[in-house]
């Protein structure tokens, strides 16, 4: 093989031969000029360096970029046995905003709420119930980043309490758990760790991972300090969204108004939806004709992390799906109907293969 002459390993590398030149120069290796010919081992060594260098310089462009993407703030669910006081949490993080905002309560249900506090913004999900959390997750979706776990303190650990255990590790949300109901009398915190160090899960107070954070959703005792640990769960995983990218979320909720017509709660995940805009969300597509927040304010548009209400779907998008920006109506009636058409593809097939196939892409 002949050897290779240092202009012709410069132009292999697309560097010029004065980059090549100082780099040999740093080698210490001999050479008369760019014509010299090199050892075979030394333009080995040559290209595994470059390679090195490209590859150290696009991770670092990579990080850069990440970085230059703005943090969102996170989004959590609240799960737990029944009657351990998920919806009494939910209504005293409700109310707790409202007062600060002395609006005078005027609320509207979309979905999902921001809880604003000194230390940063926290989206709660209060679709009824956590189904919505649930179909969401097998339809592919993530929503929460974290997963509120309440556990009655009067009352400890309780099946749906591991369900819900299950359902946030299954989604990949970190899990912080409230040890509610503290203001009774039979409260026991200590229950409360010994019923969760049975299931493997070791509070911080023993020295393991998980926070189990003491809150009365009655008092109000403890949910500071829940919002806090929320927001610091939430630093570590430096959640960030562009706002510049195209508007992509989740359907939180649909119905019908019978004066308005579909009405849907969106969760914008990524991107800003503006009025306008034109989405699909699974078989259907809206163009959004108007937006309004959980403050009832309207909207013109939405950013990450934000909950809407939005009025110009034609039919009912299916909550849990993703929704998707498009550009225009060509785009929105050609993806829908392309859905539409492989889905009934799939639905005529003789065995029932096409429908666990379609079952198992979405899982
Ligand atoms: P969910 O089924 O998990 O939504 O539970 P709820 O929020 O409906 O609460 C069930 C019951 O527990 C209700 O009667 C609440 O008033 C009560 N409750 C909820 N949180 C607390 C609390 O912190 N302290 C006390 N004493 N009662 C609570
Ligand atoms: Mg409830």
């Amino acid at each position: 093989m002949a050897k290779i002459r240092i202009y012709q390993l410069a132009k292999e590398l697309g560097m010029h031969n004065d980059e090549l030149l100082k780099l040999l120069d740093e080698m210490g290796v001999a050479y008369k000029s760019h014509a010299s010919t090199l050892e075979d081992s030394t333009a080995e060594t040559v290209k595994e360096l470059i390679g090195e260098q490209r590859v150290a310089e696009a991770a670092r462009r990579a990080e850069e970029a990440r970085k230059a993407i703005p943090h969102r703030p996170p989004v959590v669910v609240i799960m737990g046995h029944v009657d351990h006081g998920k919806t009494s949490l939910l209504d005293y993080l409700r109310k707790s905003r409202i007062a600060e905002k002395e609006a005078g309560g005027i609320t509207q249900h979309v979905g999902a709420f921001e809880v604003k506090t000194p230390g940063g913004t926290v989206v709660f999900i209060d679709t009824p119930g956590h189904e919505a959390f649930t179909t969401i997750r097998a339809r592919g979706a993530k929503v929460a980043d974290i997963a509120v776990i309440v556990i009655a303190a009067s009352e400890g650990v309780m099946p749906q309490t591991k369900e819900a255990i299950a359902h946030a590790q299954a989604a990949g949300a970190k899990i912080i758990f409230a040890a509610n109901k503290i203001d009774l009398p039979n409260a026991d915190i200590n229950k409360v760790y010994t019923d969760l160090m049975q299931l493997g899960i070791v509070p911080v107070a023993y020295g393991g991972d998980y926070e189990v954070i003491p809150i009365s959703a009655r008092t109000g005792q403890g949910i500071d300090s829940l919002l806090e640990t929320i927001l610091l769960t939430a630093e570590l995983e430096d959640l960030r969204a562009d706002p510049k990218a195209e508007a992509q979320g989740v359907i939180l909720e649909a119905r019908v108004d019978k004066q308005a017509g579909v009405l849907a709660s969106l969760l914008v995940q990524q991107g800003t939806l503006h009025v306008g805009d034109y989405v699909v969300a699974g078989e259907h597509w809206g163009k959004l004709k108007a937006m309004s927040d959980s403050e009832g304010t309207r909207r013109s548009e939405a950013g990450p992390g934000s909950a809407v209400q939005v009025l110009g779907f034609s039919e009912l998008p299916v909550a849990g799906d993703t929704f998707n920006w498009v550009p225009d109506q060509i785009a929105a009636k050609e993806i829908t109907e392309e859905r539409i058409a492989e889905r009934k593809s799939l639905e005529t097939r003789p065995n029932d293969g096409g429908r666990a196939r379609n079952l198992a892409d979405l899982m």
